[in-house]
């Protein structure tokens, strides 16, 4: 028997909720706190005192004995310093833990050495760490204690944003405020908000960690940079949906405990397709809070790992030939008085709301889809996004049949009288239920697909933030919900005005409504007719970020300023280049290190063996054909080492970062792969217990 876990009490224990302060803080504090959270505006200093010294005496009373400004830089991961509550003692040597207001609002690490793309010169070290009242402070528990974390915004001393939260809370701001005028045009004049509500499924591999620590690869770059096929992959499909074997239970078990403390509404788990590959998606939550949440997510699967023997990889492609993992980012839009603007309810052709909000995102997402291509890039995804896997590298908007049809009424008539209806399904077998089939089916291969009441933006990586593809789509449907409003406003006849609109919009952006397989090689070629954007890689994305339809649309709204803009270009040319840089350094120290002297030994052994087999007068032809075959292959190896070397330091010295990205990406990967291919050859041609590294077999089989 396992032990009882009740989730209802463990859930958010380590979280500062609502409710803790409403237990905790004087009820003036606490409305006030509640005011500022859903309204904006800032606490007044002495209920920041009061709520400061609430939190502490809660987090001290949990154990803790630090806190931290826990914030989100450029690297797309989290960062934290901390500081112990420990003040000067009195005369008498007492010492009372404090923590003030001030330091709860604003903090100020010495933060030289984050990424900021020219931001900040190293002599210009400010940057400050601001509260974001809206998402909660929790206990974070590992071998260093306990440790209060506030989750902050991180600027420059001049204001502009070093990190991925201030972006993202301005575009929740636009959306909020654009969306508001569309809901009020329809006459919903009580919502005070519109919310986006995101829901991040993450995928993730485990393997045994003993066997990762024998592969540098996986150490230095989180992906294995070399390794010849096992003979099964993920053919047979037993994987996906399967029985989850023990010790992967056992670590879900614990991951979701952890989670659950922290408030993280872990929900569904399952094995995906590839082997040893999991999933884990939490119930949507607002945008800040989900993208916080999400960090936690890959944080805790990481920790959590390491008790069980295990390593949680959450790069995007670590094993060449099997499936890679992303992030599905699920996303709609709510407002504060419950309104879901993208439930079509029954009978979507007469939910007028609902069908401009649709032409909205439609038109919003042809007129970006460069920009929504690049929030969905980082280097591990190259692997994935036009490869040869899933999704596709050209963003399309699925929609299914039912609003397909619907869509396609408007367009040629104006008018969409019917609706196409779900239906019974039925089973034939008359101890099932017959129920009623959803109007639509599914498309897995779809970037950016209808689900329902939400959109499902399938492109992002897995080891990724979710902050900038939120902050894209809040961004681009923002500006949308804009230009609509501010026809509609000035309409005489709203009604006839809004028809025009949406089949204007719809009219117009059709070309990026796609249903059919996003796999196929004719869709690459139908795309291409349509004249809709193909950015191949990772870096050919970066620059839609600087495009003069770019910076317009994040300075109209206040989301990106020119320059942060341009800091971001950089250091994404930079994180690509160095990414690239420490794969390729990986690779020859294991070629040079462990493949090549492996296989010398070998070829020694097999010479050998030639000579004593000839001595004792039998045949050694067959030796000789394998010694003959793994010495080409080590000369072939010896060669795209040598190869890789010279384009590794030719690399090294080039000083412009867009220059050195593109490099990287044509001359730099293409010998990685012409040393990968003769090593991987050889794996398959000596004795597995000579080769230095264990095997795909092991890492993934035999978890
Ligand atoms: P599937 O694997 O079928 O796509 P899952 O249930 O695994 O679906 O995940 C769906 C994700 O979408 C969950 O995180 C869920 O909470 C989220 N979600 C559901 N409804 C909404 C919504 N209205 N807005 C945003 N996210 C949503
Ligand atoms: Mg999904």
């Amino acid at each position: 028997m396992s032990e009882v876990i009740n989730v209802e009490e463990i859930f958010a224990s380590k979280v500062f909720t609502r409710a803790t302060m409403r237990e905790r803080l004087p009820k003036n504090v606490y409305k006030e706190v509640i005011r500022v959270m859903d309204n904006g505006g800032e606490l007044s200093p002495s209920a920041a005192d009061v709520v400061a010294k609430a939190m502490k005496d809660w987090a001290v009373e949990n154990g803790a004995t630090h806190y931290t400004h826990w914030f989100q830089p450029l690297t797309g991961i989290t960062a934290e310093k901390h500081d112990s509550f420990v003040s000067h003692p009195d005369e008498s040597g007492k010492m009372i833990m404090e923590f003030s207001g001030k330091e709860l609002i604003k903090g100020e690490p010495d933060a030289s050495s984050f990424p900021s793309g020219g931001l900040r010169a190293t002599f210009e070290a400010r940057g400050y760490t601001a509260w974001d009242i809206t998402s909660p402070a929790f206990l974070k528990e590992d071998a260093t204690g306990a440790i209060l974390c506030i989750p902050t915004a991180f600027c420059s001393y001049k204001g502009e944003a070093l990190d991925k939260k201030t972006p993202l809370l301005r575009s929740m701001e636009a959306i909020s405020e654009q969306a508001l005028r569309i809901v009020k045009l329809f006459g919903n004049t009580e919502a005070k908000k519109v919310v986006a509500g995101v829901g991040a499924e993450q995928e993730y591999f485990l393997i045994d960690r003993e066997k990762y620590l024998q592969r540098p690869d996986l150490i230095f770059s989180g992906r294995t940079l070399f390794g010849a096929p096992a003979p099964k992959g993920q053919e047979l499909e037993d994987h996906y949906f399967g029985t989850i074997r023990e010790r992967v239970g056992a670590y879900m078990k614990d991951l979701n405990v952890e989670l659950w403390k922290l408030g993280v509404t872990a929900k569904t788990q399952h094995n995906e397709v590839a082997p040893a590959q999991h999933e884990l998606a939490p119930i949507y939550e607002t945008a800040n809070i989900a993208v916080d949440h999400n960090q936690l997510v890959m944080e805790t699967m990481k920790k959590v790992a390491g008790r069980h023997g295990l390593t949680c990889l959450l790069h995007e492609k670590p094993f060449a030939g099997v499936n890679g993992s992303g992030k599905h980012n699920n996303w709609s839009l709510g407002t504060d008085n419950g309104v879901n603007l993208l439930d079509p309810g029954d009978t979507p052709n007469e939910n007028i709301q609902f069908l401009l909000v649709l032409a909205c995102i439609i038109k919003a997402v042809d007129v970006h889809a460069d920009l929504l291509r690049q929030s969905a890039s980082d280097v591990g995804n190259d692997h994935r996004l036009g490869a040869n896997e899933a999704p596709p590298a050209i963003i399309s908007v699925f929609l299914g049949e039912q609003l397909e049809d619907v869509v396609s009424q408007l367009v040629e008539t104006g008018e969409a009288a019917h609706v196409l209806q779900g239906g019974k399904l039925e089973t034939g077998v008359s101890t099932l239920p017959d129920f009623t089939k959803d109007a639509t089916d599914r498309n897995r291969t779809s970037p950016f697909a209808f689900t329902g009441n939400k959109f499902e933006f399938r492109m992002v990586g897995s080891s990724d933030s979710i902050a900038s593809p939120n902050t894209i789509l809040n961004a681009i449907v923002a500006e949308a919900f804009c230009e609509a409003a501010d026809i509609l406003e000035k309409a005489d006849d709203f009604d006839l005005a809004v028809h025009d609109l949406i089949k204007e919009y719809l009219t117009v952006h059709q070309r990026i409504i796609f249903n059919g397989d996003g796999y196929s090689d004719a869709w690459v070629a139908e795309a291409k007719r349509r004249g809709l954007p193909n950015i191949k890689s990772m870096i050919e994305a970066v620059d839609t970020l600087t495009t003069e339809k770019s910076v317009s649309l994040f300075e109209k709204f206040g989301i990106f300023t020119k320059a942060e803009l341009e800091s971001r270009r950089e250091v994404l040319y930079e994180t690509y280049a160095k990414t690239i840089n420490i794969e390729a350094l990986a690779m020859i120290d294991m070629a040079s290190k462990q493949f090549i002297p492996a296989v010398v030994n070998y070829t020694r052994l097999l010479a050998d063996t030639v000579i004593a087999v000839k001595e004792a007068g039998a045949d050694a032809s067959a030796q000789t054909d394998i010694l003959k075959e793994v010495s080409q292959k080590l000369v072939e190896m010896k060669e795209a080492l040598k190869e890789l070397e010279r384009v590794e330091t030719e690399a090294g010295t080039m000083e412009n970062a867009k220059e050195q990205a593109f490099y990287y990406k044509d001359a730099v990967r293409t010998a990685m792969e012409k040393l990968r291919k003769p090593v991987d050859e050889a794996e398959m041609l000596v004795d597995k217990k000579v080769w230095p590294v264990p095997t795909y077999g092991d890492l993934i089989f035999e978890v």
